[in-house]
């Protein structure tokens, strides 16, 4: 058995801006459930402790003059031990965990986390009086990369995982705010915390981890290279042999369709041709046509270019204007697609809807109503929307990259022939191409439910995915 501190920014079901939090909500229950000793570590943000029931503080420090309680819970519906790093002048404040309520970064975000990071080294040298001390302790993202670098100035510190989950995000800032947080200057260099003349907090954690895992094998090759490393593609070959890459799962309490509660239709494998009920109550709900035989795409994303807005943007009225298909686009983030999604709505009412905002429960509608599920994005770690499309029988359109790859398998003749095909890939831009294909399959009603059965089969469980960790965790054991 290990005993693992997970640490992480985000957690489902507590505050969620992305995939992160989908992964921290899931996996540690599911290493609790494979006899592991985890405990999840997470700022106190105000969304945080409003959502929790049983609290108590179990322990007090300070950073910075910043007096620091950490809270005890347990993330709900599950029985991991959560703690929370409950420091006012860092976390509780309105608006989202890395951005205020324009959309701006915070300008504090390297206080913060930083903060973050050395509450989870106390808690990893059991040094707050807990007394529970991991032998692992594995962090996710930027936001925790200080805590392998730190933890590297000691002598039997516990081992570290990073898990990469978007490169592109990599916290960098300057090496004055490296100097006023006092941090150790053992660690600036240009194998350590020093980027370029910046402070990296991405690359301290890749540097100082023991193993750095990201959430695909793709993903874990791609990065390897200048195009998807975004200036990090150095550093990491330097390590790849400490670079794997692990597919995420998805919460089947969450994301299984014959047993969503929030869409209006149940259905399974065996009742499929009850799906469509969900794409009628969709249309109407969202006043588009009433058609149970035009297809529907759907597409729940953050705004931004990494999704493939631009390519988007670029064909979609191509694509509305021949009539065949309906979309339905639920997402937000950057204003200016925002701004065009919606002006192209209301050109086309009866075609495309598009709802700005965060919504899960409209998210899970549009996976269960759509036929099809829209993903181009120009780099995807893992991507969580596809896995979900396919377990809800909605063929994903994606493009070749990331996770994308190792989860979706295109219908092409040959792979149709094997009873593999369970998807659409794009080939360069070949947006309009490859979405003709897709609906031409959709008129074919054998073939298309064949498709559809072949992707709900396909079984991305957290309990497989925690094996995988299980195996890497105890590989650590032995080094
Ligand atoms: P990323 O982490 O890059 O945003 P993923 O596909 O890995 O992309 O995960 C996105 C997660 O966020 C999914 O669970 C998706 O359903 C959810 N999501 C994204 N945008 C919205 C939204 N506007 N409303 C509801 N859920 C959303």
């Amino acid at each position: 058995m290990n005993k693992i501190l997970y640490v992480c920014s985000e957690a489902f079901p507590l505050i969620k801006t992305g995939g992160l939090a989908d992964v921290a909500g899931s996996l540690p229950a599911a290493l609790l459930s494979k006899s592991q000793d985890v405990r999840l570590v997470l700022p106190a943000y105000p969304e945080v402790l409003s959502k929790i029931k049983k609290q108590k503080i179990i322990a007090k420090s300070q950073y910075y003059m910043q007096s620091v309680n950490i809270i005890e819970t347990k993330l709900p519906g599950t029985k991991v031990i959560t703690w929370l790093i409950d420091c006012p002048a860092a976390f509780n404040r309105p608006g989202g965990p890395y951005t205020d309520q324009h959309g701006d970064e915070w300008h504090d975000n390297a206080f913060r986390y930083t903060i973050l990071c050395h509450a989870a080294v106390d808690l990893s040298l059991n040094r707050l009086s807990i007394n529970w001390q991991p032998n692992l302790v594995h962090c996710n993202d930027w936001q925790t990369g200080l805590v392998p670098a730190l933890l590297s100035l000691y002598i039997n510190s516990p081992k570290t995982i990073f898990t990469i989950h978007n490169i592109a995000y990599q916290g960098n800032f300057d090496q004055q705010m490296f100097n006023d947080l006092h941090l150790p200057k053992e660690l600036w260099h240009m194998h350590g915390v020093e980027y370029y003349g910046k402070f990296s907090f991405m690359k301290a954690g890749i540097a100082y981890a023991n193993k750095i895992t990201t959430v695909s094998p793709n993903y874990a090759k791609e990065i390897l290279t200048d195009e998807f490393g975004y200036g990090l593609s150095g550093l990491l070959n330097h390590r790849k042999d400490d670079l794997s890459g692990i597919v995420n799962g998805i919460d089947e309490k969450h994301w299984n369709p014959g047993t969503d509660e929030l869409i209006v239709q149940k259905y399974n494998q065996q009742s499929l041709p009850q799906k469509v009920i969900n794409k009628t109550a969709l249309q109407k709900e969202l006043k588009l046509a009433n058609s149970k035989k035009t297809p529907l795409i759907g597409m729940v994303s953050r705004l931004v270019e990494q999704k493939g807005l631009n390519l988007i943007l670029e064909h979609i009225e191509t694509i509305i204007s021949n009539n065949k298909v309906q979309f339905v686009i639920l997402g937000a983030g950057n204003f200016h697609y925002e701004m065009l999604l919606c002006e192209l709505a209301e050109k086309y009412p009866k075609q495309l809807s598009v709802t700005i905002g965060y919504n899960e429960a409209l998210a899970h509608q549009i996976e269960a109503a759509s036929d099809l599920f829209l993903m181009p994005s120009t780099f995807e770690p893992c991507g969580l929307n596809q896995l979900y499309s396919l377990r809800y029988g909605t063929l994903p359109i994606v493009t070749p990259v990331g996770g994308l790859v190792d989860t979706v398998i295109p219908a092409t003749s040959e792979n149709i022939q094997n009873n593999t095909a369970n998807g659409f890939m794009l080939e360069g831009d070949n947006l309009v191409e490859t979405i003709e294909h897709a609906l031409s399959l959709y008129q074919q009603a054998k073939t298309w439910k064949q498709l559809q059965l072949t992707a709900m089969k396909a079984h991305f469980t957290w309990k497989n995915v925690a094996g995988h960790y299980i195996q890497l965790y105890d590989s650590l054991k032995s080094s």
